[in-house]
Protein backbone atom coordinates (compact mmCIF):
# COMPACT_ATOMS: atom_id res chain seq x y z
CA UNK A 1 0.00 0.00 0.00
CA UNK A 2 1.34 3.26 -1.13
CA UNK A 3 1.10 6.03 1.87
CA UNK A 4 1.35 8.59 -0.51
CA UNK A 5 -1.48 7.71 -2.02
CA UNK A 6 -3.66 7.75 0.88
CA UNK A 7 -1.80 10.92 1.76
CA UNK A 8 -2.87 12.60 -0.97
CA UNK A 9 -6.41 11.16 -0.51
CA UNK A 10 -7.13 12.38 2.65
CA UNK A 11 -5.46 15.96 2.00
CA UNK A 12 -8.49 16.17 -0.98
CA UNK A 13 -10.91 14.94 1.27
CA UNK A 14 -10.14 17.40 3.46
CA UNK A 15 -9.83 20.26 0.65
CA UNK A 16 -13.46 19.35 -0.76
CA UNK A 17 -14.81 19.24 2.97
CA UNK A 18 -13.40 22.91 3.41
CA UNK A 19 -14.90 24.34 0.20
CA UNK A 20 -18.39 22.65 1.05
CA UNK A 21 -18.25 24.12 4.50
CA UNK A 22 -17.00 27.61 3.16
CA UNK A 23 -19.64 27.31 0.45
CA UNK A 24 -22.79 26.70 3.20
CA UNK A 25 -21.71 29.97 5.08
CA UNK A 26 -21.63 31.66 1.70
CA UNK A 27 -24.68 31.29 1.28
CA UNK A 28 -26.30 31.38 4.72
CA UNK A 29 -26.57 34.81 3.52
CA UNK A 30 -29.15 34.46 0.99
CA UNK A 31 -31.02 32.22 3.47
CA UNK A 32 -34.55 33.13 4.84
CA UNK A 33 -34.35 34.47 8.43
CA UNK A 34 -36.40 32.95 10.92
CA UNK A 35 -39.17 34.50 12.40
CA UNK A 36 -38.31 34.67 15.81
CA UNK A 37 -35.07 36.44 15.48
CA UNK A 38 -36.14 38.64 12.49
CA UNK A 39 -35.64 41.70 15.34
CA UNK A 40 -31.85 41.08 16.02
CA UNK A 41 -30.75 43.16 13.54
CA UNK A 42 -32.02 46.27 11.47
CA UNK A 43 -32.14 46.11 8.18
CA UNK A 44 -28.73 47.66 7.16
CA UNK A 45 -26.59 46.09 9.57
CA UNK A 46 -28.27 42.98 8.74
CA UNK A 47 -26.98 44.08 4.84
CA UNK A 48 -23.46 44.88 6.33
CA UNK A 49 -23.53 41.66 7.84
CA UNK A 50 -24.78 40.26 4.65
CA UNK A 51 -21.98 41.64 2.59
CA UNK A 52 -19.16 41.59 4.98
CA UNK A 53 -19.39 37.51 5.67
CA UNK A 54 -19.83 36.75 1.60
CA UNK A 55 -16.67 38.47 0.93
CA UNK A 56 -14.44 37.04 3.94
CA UNK A 57 -15.79 33.43 2.95
CA UNK A 58 -14.85 33.76 -0.86
CA UNK A 59 -12.12 35.38 -0.18
CA UNK A 60 -11.39 32.39 2.30
CA UNK A 61 -12.35 29.82 -0.45
CA UNK A 62 -9.32 31.39 -3.13
CA UNK A 63 -6.99 31.19 -0.39
CA UNK A 64 -8.14 26.96 0.84
CA UNK A 65 -7.42 26.72 -3.01
CA UNK A 66 -4.13 27.94 -3.19
CA UNK A 67 -3.05 26.13 -0.29
CA UNK A 68 -4.44 22.75 -1.22
CA UNK A 69 -2.07 23.24 -4.59
CA UNK A 70 0.45 23.89 -2.81
CA UNK A 71 0.52 21.35 -0.35
CA UNK A 72 -0.11 18.60 -3.20
CA UNK A 73 2.81 19.51 -5.24
CA UNK A 74 4.93 19.49 -2.21
CA UNK A 75 3.92 15.76 -1.56
CA UNK A 76 3.70 14.66 -5.40
CA UNK A 77 7.44 16.13 -5.77
CA UNK A 78 9.23 14.69 -2.76
CA UNK A 79 9.94 18.48 -1.89
CA UNK A 80 10.26 17.71 1.76
CA UNK A 81 12.97 15.10 1.35
CA UNK A 82 14.79 17.03 -1.62
CA UNK A 83 15.06 19.59 1.10
CA UNK A 84 15.92 17.32 3.62
CA UNK A 85 18.89 16.78 1.56
CA UNK A 86 20.57 20.61 1.87
CA UNK A 87 21.76 19.73 5.33
CA UNK A 88 24.14 17.69 7.09
CA UNK A 89 23.02 14.05 8.19
CA UNK A 90 21.78 14.61 11.69
CA UNK A 91 18.17 13.38 12.81
CA UNK A 92 17.47 17.24 14.67
CA UNK A 93 18.83 19.49 11.36
CA UNK A 94 17.23 17.43 8.70
CA UNK A 95 13.58 17.75 11.13
CA UNK A 96 14.37 21.52 11.59
CA UNK A 97 15.24 22.45 7.89
CA UNK A 98 12.12 20.57 6.79
CA UNK A 99 10.07 22.44 9.58
CA UNK A 100 11.49 25.53 8.61
CA UNK A 101 11.17 25.52 4.70
CA UNK A 102 7.40 24.50 5.23
CA UNK A 103 6.57 27.23 7.68
CA UNK A 104 8.53 29.45 5.17
CA UNK A 105 6.32 28.42 2.10
CA UNK A 106 3.39 28.75 3.97
CA UNK A 107 4.13 32.42 5.12
CA UNK A 108 4.69 33.45 1.04
CA UNK A 109 1.32 31.63 0.14
CA UNK A 110 -0.90 33.20 3.48
CA UNK A 111 0.71 36.74 3.53
CA UNK A 112 -1.00 38.15 0.19
CA UNK A 113 -3.99 36.97 1.49
CA UNK A 114 -4.09 38.09 5.29
CA UNK A 115 -2.60 41.23 3.76
CA UNK A 116 -5.57 41.83 1.42
CA UNK A 117 -8.21 40.15 4.21
CA UNK A 118 -6.45 43.10 6.69
CA UNK A 119 -5.93 45.98 4.85
CA UNK A 120 -9.06 45.82 2.45
CA UNK A 121 -11.97 43.60 4.07
CA UNK A 122 -11.59 44.37 7.39
CA UNK A 123 -10.90 47.92 6.43
CA UNK A 124 -13.65 48.17 4.50
CA UNK A 125 -16.27 47.44 7.22
CA UNK A 126 -14.70 49.76 9.86
CA UNK A 127 -13.23 46.48 11.58
CA UNK A 128 -9.10 46.74 11.08
CA UNK A 129 -6.95 49.08 13.61
CA UNK A 130 -3.99 48.00 12.21
CA UNK A 131 -1.26 50.26 9.82
CA UNK A 132 0.67 48.69 6.89
CA UNK A 133 3.42 49.12 9.34
CA UNK A 134 2.28 47.05 12.32
CA UNK A 135 0.77 44.19 9.75
CA UNK A 136 4.31 43.68 8.54
CA UNK A 137 6.20 43.70 11.83
CA UNK A 138 2.97 41.76 13.32
CA UNK A 139 3.06 38.83 10.42
CA UNK A 140 7.13 38.51 11.44
CA UNK A 141 6.67 38.63 14.78
CA UNK A 142 4.12 35.47 14.40
CA UNK A 143 6.62 33.85 12.05
CA UNK A 144 9.66 33.54 14.33
CA UNK A 145 7.93 33.57 17.42
CA UNK A 146 5.89 30.00 15.78
CA UNK A 147 9.29 28.81 14.09
CA UNK A 148 10.91 28.90 17.90
CA UNK A 149 8.07 27.30 19.27
CA UNK A 150 7.84 24.48 16.95
CA UNK A 151 11.51 24.21 16.66
CA UNK A 152 11.74 24.01 20.25
CA UNK A 153 9.23 21.52 20.59
CA UNK A 154 9.86 19.40 17.73
CA UNK A 155 13.67 19.07 19.52
CA UNK A 156 12.04 18.58 23.06
CA UNK A 157 10.09 15.69 21.01
CA UNK A 158 12.73 14.14 19.03
CA UNK A 159 15.47 14.15 22.28
CA UNK A 160 12.48 12.30 24.42
CA UNK A 161 11.60 9.81 21.55
CA UNK A 162 15.43 8.63 21.24
CA UNK A 163 15.40 8.34 24.70
CA UNK A 164 12.23 6.69 25.62
CA UNK A 165 11.28 4.77 22.46
CA UNK A 166 7.73 3.90 22.46
CA UNK A 167 7.15 4.59 25.49
CA UNK A 168 7.22 8.19 24.72
CA UNK A 169 3.13 7.56 23.89
CA UNK A 170 2.57 6.86 28.15
CA UNK A 171 5.03 9.76 28.56
CA UNK A 172 3.03 12.06 26.72
CA UNK A 173 -0.40 11.07 27.80
CA UNK A 174 0.50 11.49 31.27
CA UNK A 175 1.93 15.09 30.28
CA UNK A 176 -1.25 15.63 28.79
CA UNK A 177 -3.63 14.08 30.68
CA UNK A 178 -1.77 16.19 33.96
CA UNK A 179 -2.06 19.54 31.69
CA UNK A 180 -5.65 19.50 30.76
CA UNK A 181 -6.12 19.11 34.39
CA UNK A 182 -3.69 22.17 34.80
CA UNK A 183 -5.56 24.37 32.66
CA UNK A 184 -9.23 23.44 34.64
CA UNK A 185 -7.77 23.91 38.03
CA UNK A 186 -5.91 26.91 36.71
CA UNK A 187 -7.96 29.13 34.18
CA UNK A 188 -8.76 30.97 37.36
CA UNK A 189 -5.26 31.97 38.44
CA UNK A 190 -4.36 33.19 34.89
CA UNK A 191 -7.65 35.07 34.56
CA UNK A 192 -6.50 37.09 37.07
CA UNK A 193 -2.82 37.47 35.82
CA UNK A 194 -4.11 39.15 32.43
CA UNK A 195 -7.03 40.49 34.00
CA UNK A 196 -8.30 43.38 36.52
CA UNK A 197 -11.21 42.27 38.74
CA UNK A 198 -13.30 44.52 40.91
CA UNK A 199 -15.59 43.51 43.38
CA UNK A 200 -19.54 43.81 42.23
CA UNK A 201 -21.10 46.59 44.57
CA UNK A 202 -23.85 46.08 46.70
CA UNK A 203 -27.08 46.18 44.97
CA UNK A 204 -29.85 44.29 43.18
CA UNK A 205 -27.84 42.57 41.02
CA UNK A 206 -25.77 41.14 43.85
CA UNK A 207 -28.22 40.35 45.81
CA UNK A 208 -30.37 38.45 42.98
CA UNK A 209 -27.03 36.50 42.06
CA UNK A 210 -26.35 35.11 45.58
CA UNK A 211 -30.24 34.09 45.97
CA UNK A 212 -29.97 31.96 42.32
CA UNK A 213 -26.75 30.02 44.05
CA UNK A 214 -28.05 29.87 47.94
CA UNK A 215 -31.32 28.41 46.72
CA UNK A 216 -29.25 25.76 44.65
CA UNK A 217 -27.23 24.60 47.48
CA UNK A 218 -24.14 26.86 46.62
CA UNK A 219 -22.13 29.70 48.71
CA UNK A 220 -20.51 32.66 47.07
CA UNK A 221 -17.25 33.34 47.96
CA UNK A 222 -17.03 36.32 45.68
CA UNK A 223 -18.79 38.16 42.78
CA UNK A 224 -16.48 40.11 40.95
CA UNK A 225 -16.03 42.21 37.54
CA UNK A 226 -13.40 41.41 34.98
CA UNK A 227 -12.46 43.67 32.66
CA UNK A 228 -12.76 41.78 29.20
CA UNK A 229 -13.65 45.23 27.12
CA UNK A 230 -9.75 45.47 27.23
CA UNK A 231 -9.34 42.80 24.44
CA UNK A 232 -12.62 42.12 23.11
CA UNK A 233 -16.33 43.47 22.99
CA UNK A 234 -17.91 40.13 23.72
CA UNK A 235 -19.13 39.47 26.59
CA UNK A 236 -19.67 36.67 28.83
CA UNK A 237 -20.16 35.64 32.39
CA UNK A 238 -19.09 32.27 34.56
CA UNK A 239 -18.14 30.78 37.77
CA UNK A 240 -15.52 29.05 39.36
CA UNK A 241 -14.38 27.07 42.33
CA UNK A 242 -14.29 23.40 43.69
CA UNK A 243 -17.34 21.86 44.90
CA UNK A 244 -20.33 24.02 46.54
CA UNK A 245 -18.04 27.28 47.13
CA UNK A 246 -18.19 29.33 43.77
CA UNK A 247 -17.00 32.37 42.68
CA UNK A 248 -18.78 34.41 40.18
CA UNK A 249 -17.12 36.30 37.44
CA UNK A 250 -19.17 38.94 34.93
CA UNK A 251 -17.10 40.94 32.26
CA UNK A 252 -17.60 44.62 32.05
CA UNK A 253 -19.16 44.14 29.12
CA UNK A 254 -22.13 41.84 30.15
CA UNK A 255 -22.74 44.81 32.67
CA UNK A 256 -22.96 47.46 29.72
CA UNK A 257 -25.00 45.31 27.52
CA UNK A 258 -27.60 43.81 29.56
CA UNK A 259 -30.41 44.66 31.95
CA UNK A 260 -29.82 42.92 35.47
CA UNK A 261 -32.80 40.73 34.69
CA UNK A 262 -30.83 39.36 31.73
CA UNK A 263 -27.71 39.04 33.48
CA UNK A 264 -29.47 36.96 35.92
CA UNK A 265 -30.71 34.82 33.61
CA UNK A 266 -28.00 34.24 31.94
CA UNK A 267 -25.78 33.58 34.43
CA UNK A 268 -29.09 30.89 35.39
CA UNK A 269 -28.02 29.22 32.40
CA UNK A 270 -23.98 29.34 33.44
CA UNK A 271 -25.13 27.45 36.82
CA UNK A 272 -27.66 24.65 34.57
CA UNK A 273 -24.34 23.81 32.88
CA UNK A 274 -22.37 23.55 36.90
CA UNK A 275 -25.51 21.84 37.60
CA UNK A 276 -24.95 18.94 35.18
CA UNK A 277 -21.27 19.03 35.25
CA UNK A 278 -20.97 20.05 31.71
CA UNK A 279 -17.48 21.35 31.57
CA UNK A 280 -15.87 17.99 32.94
CA UNK A 281 -18.07 16.14 30.98
CA UNK A 282 -16.60 18.47 27.41
CA UNK A 283 -12.71 17.98 29.25
CA UNK A 284 -13.46 14.54 29.08
CA UNK A 285 -14.61 14.14 25.20
CA UNK A 286 -11.31 16.29 24.15
CA UNK A 287 -9.05 14.21 26.14
CA UNK A 288 -10.48 11.63 24.39
CA UNK A 289 -9.98 13.25 21.20
CA UNK A 290 -6.74 13.99 22.07
CA UNK A 291 -5.78 9.98 22.72
CA UNK A 292 -6.95 9.09 19.46
CA UNK A 293 -4.65 12.00 17.69
CA UNK A 294 -1.95 10.59 20.04
CA UNK A 295 -2.43 7.19 19.37
CA UNK A 296 -2.36 7.44 15.66
CA UNK A 297 0.70 9.96 15.73
CA UNK A 298 2.68 7.30 17.53
CA UNK A 299 1.58 4.50 14.53
CA UNK A 300 2.81 6.98 11.64
CA UNK A 301 6.25 7.92 13.71
CA UNK A 302 6.88 4.35 14.97
CA UNK A 303 6.39 2.76 11.10
CA UNK A 304 9.70 4.02 9.27
CA UNK A 305 8.72 1.98 6.56
CA UNK A 306 5.72 4.30 5.28
CA UNK A 307 8.39 7.16 5.17
CA UNK A 308 9.93 5.33 2.06
CA UNK A 309 7.16 6.26 0.46
CA UNK A 310 7.60 9.90 0.34
CA UNK A 311 11.36 8.93 -0.57
CA UNK A 312 12.90 9.93 2.63
CA UNK A 313 15.66 7.10 3.65
CA UNK A 314 15.26 7.68 7.26
CA UNK A 315 12.13 9.03 8.99
CA UNK A 316 12.37 12.89 9.19
CA UNK A 317 10.36 13.92 12.49
CA UNK A 318 9.88 17.66 10.87
CA UNK A 319 8.48 15.64 7.93
CA UNK A 320 6.01 13.29 10.49
CA UNK A 321 4.91 16.35 12.59
CA UNK A 322 3.84 18.13 9.15
CA UNK A 323 1.36 15.29 8.29
CA UNK A 324 0.14 14.82 11.27
CA UNK A 325 -0.51 18.60 12.33
CA UNK A 326 -1.98 19.33 7.75
CA UNK A 327 -3.33 15.52 7.51
CA UNK A 328 -4.34 13.68 10.92
CA UNK A 329 -5.45 15.87 13.29
CA UNK A 330 -7.92 17.94 10.62
CA UNK A 331 -8.80 14.62 9.72
CA UNK A 332 -9.83 13.47 12.93
CA UNK A 333 -11.36 16.20 14.13
CA UNK A 334 -13.51 16.29 11.01
CA UNK A 335 -14.88 13.30 11.99
CA UNK A 336 -14.68 13.37 15.76
CA UNK A 337 -15.87 17.53 16.16
CA UNK A 338 -19.41 16.84 14.69
CA UNK A 339 -19.75 14.01 17.39
CA UNK A 340 -18.84 16.54 20.11
CA UNK A 341 -20.52 19.68 19.00
CA UNK A 342 -23.92 17.41 19.02
CA UNK A 343 -23.35 16.44 22.28
CA UNK A 344 -22.58 20.67 23.38
CA UNK A 345 -25.86 21.47 21.87
CA UNK A 346 -27.28 19.12 23.80
CA UNK A 347 -25.85 20.56 27.32
CA UNK A 348 -26.98 24.02 25.82
CA UNK A 349 -30.37 22.89 25.53
CA UNK A 350 -30.43 21.98 28.83
CA UNK A 351 -28.60 25.02 30.57
CA UNK A 352 -31.29 27.19 29.07
CA UNK A 353 -34.04 24.47 30.13
CA UNK A 354 -32.60 25.18 33.90
CA UNK A 355 -32.36 28.84 33.14
CA UNK A 356 -36.26 28.45 32.32
CA UNK A 357 -37.10 26.16 35.43
CA UNK A 358 -35.69 29.13 37.42
CA UNK A 359 -38.55 31.89 36.00
CA UNK A 360 -35.72 33.59 32.99
CA UNK A 361 -37.37 32.50 29.69
CA UNK A 362 -38.30 36.02 29.00
CA UNK A 363 -34.78 37.41 30.00
CA UNK A 364 -32.85 35.03 28.51
CA UNK A 365 -34.21 35.32 25.13
CA UNK A 366 -33.72 38.94 25.34
CA UNK A 367 -30.45 38.54 26.60
CA UNK A 368 -29.08 36.19 23.97
CA UNK A 369 -30.59 38.52 21.47
CA UNK A 370 -28.39 41.23 22.46
CA UNK A 371 -25.32 38.63 22.76
CA UNK A 372 -25.96 37.39 19.27
CA UNK A 373 -26.39 40.99 17.93
CA UNK A 374 -23.25 41.68 19.73
CA UNK A 375 -21.17 38.64 18.35
CA UNK A 376 -22.53 39.45 14.77
CA UNK A 377 -24.30 35.87 15.01
CA UNK A 378 -25.24 34.41 12.25
CA UNK A 379 -29.24 34.10 12.14
CA UNK A 380 -30.13 31.29 9.33
CA UNK A 381 -26.73 28.76 9.31
CA UNK A 382 -26.90 25.99 6.77
CA UNK A 383 -28.14 22.52 9.10
CA UNK A 384 -24.39 21.42 7.67
CA UNK A 385 -22.44 24.20 8.94
CA UNK A 386 -24.40 23.88 12.79
CA UNK A 387 -23.86 20.07 12.62
CA UNK A 388 -20.05 20.43 11.74
CA UNK A 389 -19.40 23.39 13.65
CA UNK A 390 -21.92 25.11 15.91
CA UNK A 391 -20.75 24.23 19.67
CA UNK A 392 -24.38 25.98 21.03
CA UNK A 393 -27.70 26.14 18.53
CA UNK A 394 -28.50 28.92 16.26
CA UNK A 395 -30.45 31.58 18.47
CA UNK A 396 -33.86 30.55 16.69
CA UNK A 397 -33.74 27.27 17.55
CA UNK A 398 -32.35 28.10 21.29
CA UNK A 399 -35.61 30.24 21.78
CA UNK A 400 -37.80 27.78 19.95
CA UNK A 401 -36.80 25.60 22.54
CA UNK A 402 -37.29 28.00 25.17
CA UNK A 403 -40.73 28.46 23.84
CA UNK A 404 -42.11 25.63 23.15
CA UNK A 405 -44.95 24.47 25.93
CA UNK A 406 -43.85 22.21 28.90
ZN1 LIG B 1 -23.95 27.51 27.66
Amino acid sequence: MDYKIIALILVTILFIYQIINKYFIFTAVSRPIPENVRDVYDITTYQKWAEYTSEKTQHKIYQELVSYAVFMLLIIFNVFAFVEKIVVDNVYAKAIIVWIFFELVNFIVDIGFEYFDTMKIESKYGFNKTSNKTFIADQIKNLILSLGIMIGLLSAFIGLYLWLGDFILLAFSLLLFLFVLGIFFLMPLLAKIFNKFTPLPEGQLRTKLEELLTKNGYKVNEIKVMDGSRRSSKANAYFSGLGKTKNIVLYDTILELMTEEEIVAVFAHELGHGKNKDILKGYLFSLLQIFIIIFISWLIISRVIFIQDFAFEKLNYGFAFILILNVVIPFINMITLPIANSFSRKREYKADMFARKEGYQEALISGLKKLSRNNYACLNPHPFTICMSYTHPPLSQRIAALEKEM
